[in-house]
């Protein structure tokens, strides 16, 4: 087959950054969260190969940024550890095949009670070496609301397993926001989560597609998936000022705005994108970047399949970033870094002056200049979204 992208992309391989990011999308999961309307399903397992068979052969064929050395690689979802291990190293074996490779992050998203001490055996064999664990809460009731297959136990479980097998940096994420969580329930699992201590530690608010079952729910009302009981906007908010105390307190850096580590365990994949580093992205509904294009592939697994197998294009929509997208970028993306951004090269770099911006901002108090370096006020990230209106004009 030719290949999809290389017809119009090998002119693209001019990114200017040394590294390059992978990533690969499983969109299967075993049930659907009540909260989540992500193009993911729930299919028969006999499905996933196929769709294996298909990412393989996108990695072989693709052309695009094939001069740039891959040393990160995210394998999400979904809930991509469902696979069979044999699978996931079929995957990493295409990548490697097909790309130059110094691998120094390879993170392999996974459900707390898909893990066992045989799949993680074999991960670390295939050259994992991270686990993101979607834990999301260490209370059952907030987890059995939220339609999560996993338990509390699980998680505890699962630690034990990754850290026997050798795992020595994993990820937890939890959920600000779910059904029936209480100041105390959410301090006692950020309590647990940092008592866990993993290196890396995400931490998100809740968004409710309004087409999931617990969107429709607080639209139409009900409360067999929780509506009534998902805490207020304010109260999500404080629960993320209470953790923004608690894990600076344990010693984890926050660098980004949902994201704390271990200092010096920043995860080096998603930095790319918030540095506006080049990636590639294999699979249904995968997105790309090469540092002028983005491109993203057809979201349902079926058609992606379908047109991996005709050797048709994949690609469903496909744009130049110009200058003035590029720059809004940097600040958008920039600036969910906790760190800031160096304002005095934006500035040069695109011919931009946003010192009255910058200034209006500085007033209000929502960012902190520091020489050229802006960032947010650290003290403001809840309302960091005021920030970026005004700064975006
Ligand atoms: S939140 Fe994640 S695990 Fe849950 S249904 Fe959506 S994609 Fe699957």
């Amino acid at each position: 087959m030719q290949n999809p992208r290389s017809l119009d992309l090998e002119t693209s391989n001019k990114a200017s950054a040394a590294t390059l990011g992978i990533y690969v999308q499983v969109p299967f999961c075993q049930t659907k969260c009540t909260y989540c309307n992500f193009h993911t399903g729930v299919v028969a397992r006999s499905l996933y190969r196929p769709y294996v068979d298909a990412v393989c052969r996108e990695i072989a064929e693709s052309r695009a940024l094939r001069d740039v050395m891959v040393d990160t690689v995210y394998l999400g979802g979904g809930t991509p550890s469902l696979l069979e291990p044999a699978d996931l190293r079929r995957i990493m074996d295409a990548i490697r095949r097909s790309y130059a490779c110094n691998l120094d992050e390879v993170t392999l998203e996974a459900d707390p009670e898909t893990i066992t001490a045989e799949k993680a055996a074999a991960w670390l064999d295939a050259g994992i070496n991270r686990v993101s664990m979607g834990v999301q809460s260490l209370n059952d009731v907030e987890l059995r609301a939220a339609g999560r297959m996993h338990r509390r136990d699980d998680v505890y479980r699962a630690t034990d397993i990754l850290r026997v097998t050798g795992f020595h940096n994993i990820s937890m994420d939890l959920i600000a926001g779910l059904p029936h969580q209480t100041c105390a329930t959410w301090e006692s699992s950020v309590g647990e989560l940092i008592a866990l201590r993993p290196e890396h530690i995400s931490i998100y608010l809740l968004e409710v597609d309004d087409g999931s079952r617990l969107g429709k729910e607080i639209i139409a009302g009900g409360n067999k998936y929780g509506a009534a009981a998902v805490p207020s906007d304010d109260a999500m908010a404080d629960f993320y000022e209470s953790a923004c105390v608690t894990l600076a307190a344990a010693g984890f850096v926050h660098y980004e705005i949902s994201n704390w580590a271990l200092p010096g365990l920043a995860s080096k994949h998603n930095l790319k994108y918030w540095r506006r580093q080049p990636y590639i992205g294999f699979g249904a509904g995968a997105h790309s970047f090469d540092g002028q294009r983005r491109w993203a592939n057809v979201h349902d697994p079926s058609a992606y399949a379908a047109a991996i197998a005709q050797g048709r294009m994949t690609i469903e929509s496909e744009e130049t970033v110009g200058a003035a997208q590029a720059l809004e970028e940097e600040l958008f993306l920039g600036l969910r870094e906790l760190a800031g951004i160096d304002l005095a090269r934006i500035q040069r770099e695109y011919s931009a002056d946003l010192a009255a911006r910058v200034n209006k901002l500085l007033d209000d108090g929502l960012i902190e200049r520091n020489g050229d370096t802006i960032r947010l006020n650290p003290a403001k990230l809840t309302i960091s979204n005021e920030a970026f209106v005004e700064l975006l004009g």
